[in-house]
């Protein structure tokens, strides 16, 4: 029944394609068949969790297991959240629409304080009671995850466990308990989370109780003896086993659309604001060798044209240069292109240099944090001005149109001199650098400290402070070629309070939901108001987690997770921050003592430098064949079901893929991007199915259009269909001027006699205006060829197209007959025929 409501209104909402699953390499298993049933929950919408690396990791892991089964969930945008309530409608997974509250576990991703909420939208949905003591046993056991999960107490009345650090093998245990104990257990979760608790990284909040002192100290008592704290989880090195080989291709445009390579976790660099590069040590690189098989078989399992190598920092990956050499080298003729972000200075060999020039550009970042050199030795940013300088002079030069330069405000120990540092530093490499369409954005934002960093006892500055140095940027940053962007100061105050916050944050946070703050991470749906209201209403001073400054000696919400990282080492690195001395990167020089490694388990992971043998440079195109290598094929397919919800852009890219994933060898444009040579015959509406519609496309002379279409109809997704491929003739093109439809009402809403009387008129002229603001006369009368009722529910009708315009039934729908829009959006509407 769920499913059924579920199909129906995604034709009411906005980018359907969020919702509607059967992406390319999603896994479905039948659920009642397997062990346990996982859900793997991202808090945001659908093109932010598609983009997360770390969701399709676990999607792998789990469902390589024959006796378990993952399936995914988002957070719906405010439109779909709507009407789900309106209709009752539980958070159903992408993969099998089953709802979220009947999975065994729930695995949420905790990336951002600023998802908070949307955790509680999900459960809400899904009638879960937020609180652990509000959920009996037979609730799934909620469990998080992620960077947010290292100072896990704001969180901890919600959530039955938390794992702490890597996932990949914590995953697989907990899931292998959870199995055992739905066997053997005594069903009780208390017994299950006991046994939970003996796996490394494995947090259990409820055995922990919280008391407060006079000051609103957070201090926790441990139920257990032997379980007084948490030791981070570490994955010993990054191998090709817990790879997902076969991504997840996401439909609605994710904000990373590309393949993602991991090329290493880790960073110790050091920054002393840095959370991540604390959390996430030591570096561990994956060997070129693996990566080049992985990228081999991931661009043929999913048919992404672009890749990116992800890491904390790319440039320090130590085989970049025959890395990148060889994958080039393996894309020759495929039109594939490796994006890079940035890359600092010192690391731009004149190889690399060479190699950079070949490669498809985005956005580059370089990130110098602090204005000036003081402020950078405070904060341990080993970049001087001018490896600052040299870097954007070379991004420049290499082919960067825009170049980003990334900075904080309110770091400590920070003066005016280095905000004025901030303007004058950008304006220095404006006026050198960016001339004509080249650009510099500057980025400024709010210094949050973290938990697990040197500065986790520092203060952040208040609402005015924030708001006061940015109305200084504004006056000072005008430089036409720079482009002044900052994040919203209420959003960072927010994200503060939670980044150190404690158990007493629950209450705030349902208060935040019920008051109606949702999705607090986008600008446009942020309500500070709402947040103020819950504040008032909690009794909670976020100063009093932001602008207080926390002495050596006062606990902290989070000293009960190790992250391996020692609190002494911390407080040698704040004092070294004091000081202004720099602690260098144990990559390249000796251990500076942070803790995390033993040295026989867990150490840095570095490969030798050019281990792998490389190839000359590819040349700066890909080498393709020569255009008379090429005929041009057509190919009529049909588009049902749930792909009706491909709008005409997802189509073509999904088109497009399904080609690469085939392995046809297709003819592409000219130039520095080439793009594939493939065109469609109409664009057909959003929601709208087709029993026949038409592309073209090039392909190599003395293709067998039987085997193309064999070939594609086996790559394509759910409800595209191969119909017919043949060699293209002028003569056999399709009129295109006429179209036949037939539409599904959910109930009856027209009469024979009514119609009649439509087709009895001999005109029913209708204006509008057009795209380009036209006042435009139609006939829809002399449009309509025919129309017929076919049943209670069901209509056909045949159009013509009127001045070169095409009419769609919707058009004549709610003009003549009034239908209503909403009536008119959950109608099954299909192209029987063209021409
Ligand atoms: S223990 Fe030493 S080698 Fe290991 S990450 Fe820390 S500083 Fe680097």
């Amino acid at each position: 029944m769920h499913r059924q409501n579920y199909q129906d209104i995604l034709a009411q909402v906005q980018t359907p394609t969020r919702y509607a699953g059967n992406e390319i390499n999603t896994v479905k298993k039948t659920l009642d068949q397997v062990d346990l049933t996982f859900g793997l929950v991202f808090p945001d919408l659908y093109e932010i969790g598609t983009s997360h690396f770390g969701i399709q990791i676990l999607y792998s892991i789990l469902n390589n297991q024959e006796n378990i089964a993952a399936e995914r969930f988002f957070t719906p945008a405010q439109d779909m959240e709507q009407l789900m309530t309106d209709k009752g409608i539980p958070c159903l997974s992408m993969e099998s629409q089953r709802e979220l509250s009947a999975f065994d576990i729930i695995g949420i991703s905790l990336l951002y304080e600023l998802n908070f909420t949307n955790i509680l939208t999900l459960l809400s949905l899904s009638k879960i009671p937020f609180y652990t003591d509000q959920r009996d046993d037979n609730f799934p056991l909620i469990i998080g995850g992620g960077p947010c999960a290292f100072n896990p107490e704001p969180l901890a009345d919600f959530f039955d466990a938390f794992v702490i650090g890597d996932g990949e093998e914590a995953i697989l245990q907990i899931a292998n308990q959870v199995i055992e104990f739905k066997k053997n257990g005594d069903g009780k979760k208390k017994t299950l989370l006991r046994q939970l608790s003996t796996i490394e990284g494995v947090y259990i909040p409820s055995f922990f109780t919280p008391h407060w002192d006079d000051n609103g100290i957070q201090t926790l008592t441990p139920l257990y003896d032997d379980y007084t704290s948490v030791k981070r989880a570490f994955l010993p090195a990054l191998t090709m086993n817990t790879f997902p080989m076969d991504p997840i291709v996401p439909y609605a445009k994710p904000v990373h659309d590309r393949l993602r390579l991991e090329i290493a976790r880790g960073c110790s660099r050091g920054c002393r604001f840095c959370q991540a590069g604390m959390i996430y040590r030591p570096v561990r690189e994956r060997s070129v060798e693996d990566l080049l098989k992985i990228a081999k078989f991931s661009l043929k399992s999913t048919g992404y044209s672009e890749m990116s190598l992800l890491s904390l920092s790319t440039g320090d990956y130590s085989n970049l240069a025959p890395l990148m050499q060889q994958l080039l080298a393996m894309n020759q003729g495929q039109c594939n292109s490796i994006s890079l972000p940035s890359i600092r200075a010192e690391r731009l060999t004149p190889e690399l240099m060479e190699l950079i020039k070949t490669v498809r550009k985005t956005g580059f970042t370089i990130a110098p944090e602090a204005g000036t050199q003081r402020l950078r030795d405070i904060i341990n940013k080993n970049l001087t001005e001018e490896s600052i300088s040299a870097t954007v002079k070379n991004a420049l030069e290499l082919g960067w149109k825009n170049i980003k330069l990334y900075f904080m405000m309110g770091l400590p120990f920070e003066e005016m001199e280095d905000i004025e540092g901030i303007c004058r530093l950008s304006t220095q490499l404006a006026v050198a650098y960016a001339k004509g369409k080249k650009g510099i954005t500057v980025s400024v934002a709010c210094f949050i400290p973290k938990a697990h960093t040197p500065f986790q006892r520092h203060s952040q500055m208040t609402l005015e402070q924030t708001q006061e140095k940015l109305q200084y940027f504004k006056d000072n940053l005008r430089h036409k070629q720079i482009n002044l962007k900052w994040q919203d100061p209420k959003m960072s105050l927010l994200e503060g309070v939670f980044a150190r916050g404690d158990r007493r944050l629950g209450p705030l946070l349902v208060a935040a939901f019920e008051n109606g703050c949702r999705l607090d991470g986008w600008t446009d749906k942020f309500r500070f108001d709402l947040w103020e209201k819950a504040f008032e209403d909690t009794g909670i001073d976020p100063l009093f987690y932001t602008s207080r400054t926390r002495s050596d000696d006062e606990a902290l919400p989070w000293d009960h997770i190790d992250s391996g990282v020692t609190d002494a080492f911390l407080k040698r690195e704040f004092q070294k921050a004091t000081e202004q001395a720099a602690t260098l990167d144990c990559r390249d020089h000796e251990c500076s003592g942070c803790g995390v490694c033993d040295f026989k388990k867990i150490q840095p992971v570095l490969h030798e430098v050019n281990a792998f043998p490389t190839t000359p440079p590819p040349a700066a195109l890909p080498t393709l064949l020569p255009d008379d290598a090429f005929s041009k094929f057509d190919v009529l397919f049909s588009k049902l079901d749930r792909a009706r919800f491909f709008g005409h852009l997802e189509l073509a890219t999904i088109v497009e893929r399904a080609i690469k994933r085939a392995g046809l060898v297709v003819k592409y444009s000219k130039g520095f991007n080439p793009i594939m040579k493939i065109s469609f015959d109409n664009a057909l509406p959003l929601g709208m199915e087709s029993e026949q519609e038409t592309l073209s496309i090039y392909l190599e002379t003395g293709s067998r259009p039987d085997k193309i279409k064999e070939i594609l109809n086996a790559v394509f997704p759910t409800g595209l269909h191969v119909i017919e491929c043949r060699h293209h003739s002028k003569l056999r093109q399709e009129d295109t001027t006429r179209s036949a439809y037939e539409i599904r009402f959910s109930a009856p809403c027209l009469d024979q006699a009514t119609i009649d009387r439509f087709l009895n008129l001999s005109e029913f002229m209708v204006e509008d205006r057009s795209k380009k603001g036209k006042i435009r006369r139609t006939d829809l009368r002399q449009s309509v060829q025919t129309m017929t009722l076919m049943g209670p529910t069901t209509i056909q009708m045949a159009l013509q197209q009127y001045n070169t315009r095409n009419i769609r039934p919707t058009e004549v729908l709610a003009k003549y007959f009034k239908i209503d829009d909403t009536v008119l959006q959950t109608a099954r509407i299909k192209k029987l025929a063209q021409g």
